[in-house]
């Protein structure tokens, strides 16, 4: 796959619509974590070095096509400026956009109302994409986060002006491509989580792409289950088990191994300093349930880790929320940070809690790269094709 870049653009002089993503946490009216603005600078300080005009898009929570007050992006307008160390003008509607006024000019950066205001932005509307269009020159996406929609900003407008990737879009796709596009082999996935059935997608495109499978957390419960082994209270898909049974026999047929923990961390309580043992897969006590994999199960993980050129990780191995049950999760995290900073592994690593428990390992900084993008992530890894991505390849 192909884009372009900001490097290939020639931006002097030019308005440049960049869609970005800074739907922000907010409270009583303040941002209350700036990451995702801090990370669209380097973009936009890259189109005014270029001479060009950043003129920002983005949606702020769901207002459904209608003017939500307590939706406006102007509540992000203090924290942007800061980042930037700039001036930022703030256009309400899109008829201000249209008609450049003083303020305007005087600003280096501009940033538009929520875009998901008008109607036209989730139905991906030509005529409003058109509209969108005749306000810039060129189109930047560096909203990797949103690429797996088709809206007006992050689809139709693509089509109708020359565009490229953000930095922060390009530093996705690059790390994604290296880590699935054209990996080094051996590739291990490591999938875990809480359930099998919202991750039947990823499993089944995963074992057609990797060599080893290592299936962790909550859903390894449900294929121990359906290998007949009794988890006791763990939490347990047992309606699954047919489908656990297929994902097996397809790894199998694909060539992909699959690795189930073989021991585990049992409790009787879901709390934190519960009480706890360590048993063998098959000898899990009737009255107890699994939280955690166990010392045998992430010897075997490291192992793998050891062997592969390549890591890709979604889910959790365990209940990381509450010690002591985080530790094959941490005991994992670090091994693979450290194989990454001596250079023998290409680990990349998504999803809402899989960044959070990545995060409080201590070992998330030294990973190849950790997608933020929560819902795109995890659709690029199921292998379906991103429209926002789609949109900017170019023959
Ligand atoms: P992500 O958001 O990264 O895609 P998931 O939402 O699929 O990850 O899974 C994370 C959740 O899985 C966590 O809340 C964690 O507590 C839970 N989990 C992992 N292992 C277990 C387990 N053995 N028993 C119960 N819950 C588990
Ligand atoms: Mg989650």
């Amino acid at each position: 796959m192909r884009w372009n870049t900001l490097d290939d653009m020639d931006l002097a002089g030019k308005r440049v619509l960049v869609r970005v993503d800074i739907n922000v946490p907010v409270e009583n009216g303040q941002v209350t974590d700036d990451t995702r603005i801090r990370r669209i600078v380097p973009t936009i300080e890259d189109i005014l070095a270029k001479g060009g005009k950043p003129i920002l898009i983005a949606h702020f929570g769901r207002p459904k096509g209608k003017v939500v007050l307590d939706l406006s992006l102007r509540v992000t307008l203090k924290a942007l400026e800061a980042a930037l160390g700039r001036k930022v003008a703030f256009d309400e509607t899109l008829e201000a956009a249209e008609s450049q006024t003083d303020e305007q000019r005087a600003a280096d950066v501009i940033l538009l109302e929520n875009i998901r205001f008008h109607p036209g932005e989730e139905k991906n509307d030509p005529e409003f994409a058109k509209r969108l269009a005749a306000l810039g020159d060129v189109y930047c996406n560096d909203a990797f986060s949103a690429a797996h929609r088709a809206h007006a900003s992050t689809e139709a407008l693509a089509r109708l002006l020359p565009s490229c990737a953000g930095r922060l879009m390009q530093a996705e796709l690059e790390a994604l491509e290296a880590a699935l596009g054209a990996p080094e082999r051996p590739v291990v996935a490591v999938v875990g989580g809480a359930k099998v059935s919202t991750k039947l997608d990823l499993l089944g495109n995963l074992v057609e792409k990797v060599d080893m499978l290592v299936i962790g957390g909550g859903m390894a419960n449900t294929f121990l289950a359906a290998e007949g082994i009794d988890v006791g209270k763990s939490l347990c898909e047992h309606e699954m088990a047919e489908t656990a049974r297929a994902i097996a026999k397809k790894a199998g047929e694909a060539g992909c191994e699959l690795l189930l923990p073989m021991d585990a961390v049992v409790a009787r309580e879901f709390k934190a300093g519960a009480e706890n043992e360590v048993v063998v897969a098959e000898n899990v006590p009737a009255d107890a349930m699994i939280l955690d994999a166990g010392p045998e199960s992430v010897a075997h993980i490291l192992q793998a880790f050891g062997k592969a050129k390549t890591l890709i990780w979604n889910g959790p191995l365990g209940a990381f929320e509450i010690d002591p049950f985080d530790a094959a999760t941490n005991a994992a995290a670090k091994a693979a940070a450290e194989l990454t900073r001596a250079g023998k592994l290409v680990s990349v690593a998504g999803g809402g809690d899989t960044v959070a428990a990545l995060n409080k390992s201590g070992a998330a900084e030294d990973f190849t790269y950790i997608s933020t993008a929560g819902g795109a992530f995890l659709e690029w890894m199921e292998g379906k094709i991103l429209p926002g991505v789609a949109a900017l390849e170019t023959a």
